[in-house]
């Protein structure tokens, strides 16, 4: 087996953000629509509380997988009242213990997909198999439970679903959720579902698997502050797990991680506890952005729009025109707008759009997309001019 240097790659959307962020920085006029994360300040109550923090000296190390009180907080926020609650430096550390710990060497894990662009590799990192199962276009890229079977084979060990999904914006709901969940229990696997973008659900209530007592026991639930607190840089990630996992996860996370950051874990427990203005202001400017967006998008001819339910990501298919990293590569370099091909997503032909600036600068990224697209592509053949 090759060492682990020639196998692994980097992470598609964090290549790309640093790419546009190097081309602003030179001088380009770049409309960087590319990570997702979110562009608006963390909660007061937050900053307050790293201050605090600070000034109480909280610079040692907390507990590997996370202080008491903390751990009270996620519980309380969440409603968790089973399982053991761990904390770590973002979901992206819990994922990668929930993996390693759940999947030996050859052993499988299913993705549907697309999937967001760390999935493969953090099941490869932990020397499993990503087995994908791509979702149809005309239901959202939303798997049944079906085509979840299909390709269960003995050395599948878990299912790893990300809901609402990125890149896609899609949500499954409690049937689609109920599926996947039945195709677990008949098949004895662990299912680990990454909730990261549960604060941006924007019709009706967001329906968790933590909702299905049947599946509580092999469950591993992800979460973090990053996007609902907007403190992705803080690196603040809580998950649920039945005790023999968060026991191993935890074994994993005090070698790799070591513990939380002492401030983040103050940062964090100060937005826990907040009432909820703050999410139901972040959601309702990003409802906004979405419906604004896709109406400036919808003036684009050939493009079809479809209003994401979920996350803050557009899923545009381009294959009529172009391959998407073509797509990509063109629009940044003719319109300097940087968005990320559905390739980084293990789904060739889409592009992803992540609504994470302001009004005005994503009507300006639909004005030059509506450009590239006029100037560059012959509608009805496909053929790039
Ligand atoms: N899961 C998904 C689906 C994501 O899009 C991201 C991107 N931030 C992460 C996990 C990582 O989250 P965190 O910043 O909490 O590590
Ligand atoms: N999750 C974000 C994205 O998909 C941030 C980058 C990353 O963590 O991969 O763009």
């Amino acid at each position: 087996m090759k060492p682990l240097y020639r196998q692994v790659q980097p992470s598609v959307t964090m290549g790309l953000d640093q790419q546009a962020r190097e081309l602003a920085a030179a001088g380009r006029d770049v409309i960087n629509l590319t990570a997702g994360q979110v562009d608006l300040p963390m909660p007061e109550a937050g900053k307050r509380a790293i201050e605090k923090a600070l000034i109480e000296d909280r610079t040692g190390y907390v507990p590997a997988t996370g202080s008491p009180k903390v751990k009270a907080a996620v519980r309380k926020r969440m409603g968790w009242d089973e399982g053991e609650v761990l904390i770590s430096a973002g979901a992206k550390p819990l994922l990668n213990a929930a993996v390693a710990c759940l999947c030996g060497p050859g052993d499988e894990v299913i993705l549907p997909a697309p999937c967001y662009t760390s999935y493969p590799e953090t099941v490869r990192l932990a020397g499993g198999k990503p087995i994908l199962v791509l979702g149809e276009a005309s239901r959202d890229f939303v798997v049944s439970g079906q085509a979840l079977e299909r390709c269960i084979t003995g050395r599948a060990k878990a299912v790893l679903l990300n809901n609402p999904v990125n890149p896609t914006g899609a949500v499954y709901g409690p049937k689609a959720l109920q599926q996947i969940i039945d195709v677990c229990l008949k098949h004895d696997l662990y299912l680990i579902v990454d909730e990261v973008y549960s604060a941006f659900v924007y019709e009706g209530a967001f329906v968790s698997a933590y909702a299905f007592p049947a599946v509580r026991d092999r469950l591993i639930l992800v979460n973090s502050a990053s996007k609902a607190y907007a403190m992705a840089g803080l690196r603040l990630g809580y998950a649920a797990a039945p005790a023999s996992v968060a026991k191993a996860m935890g074994a994993y996370l005090s070698h790799a991680l070591g513990c939380p950051c002492s401030t983040s874990e103050q940062a964090a427990m100060a937005a826990f506890t907040m009432d909820d203005s703050y999410g139901e202001q972040l959601k309702s400017i990003f409802r906004d952005r979405r419906d604004r967006l896709c109406r400036a998008l919808s003036a684009i001819d050939g493009l079809i729009i479809k209003k994401n339910a979920g996350a803050f990501y557009l899923w545009l298919d381009v294959s009529s025109w172009d391959d998407d990293v073509s797509f990509c590569r063109k629009l940044l370099d003719r319109e300097g707008v940087a968005l990320t091909p559905g390739s980084a997503f293990c789904c060739p032909g889409y592009i992803r759009l992540a609504y994470t600036k302001d009004i005005y600068a994503l009507l300006e990224a639909a004005a030059r997309m509506k450009r590239f697209v006029e100037r560059n592509y012959s509608n009805a053949s496909g053929v790039s001019r």
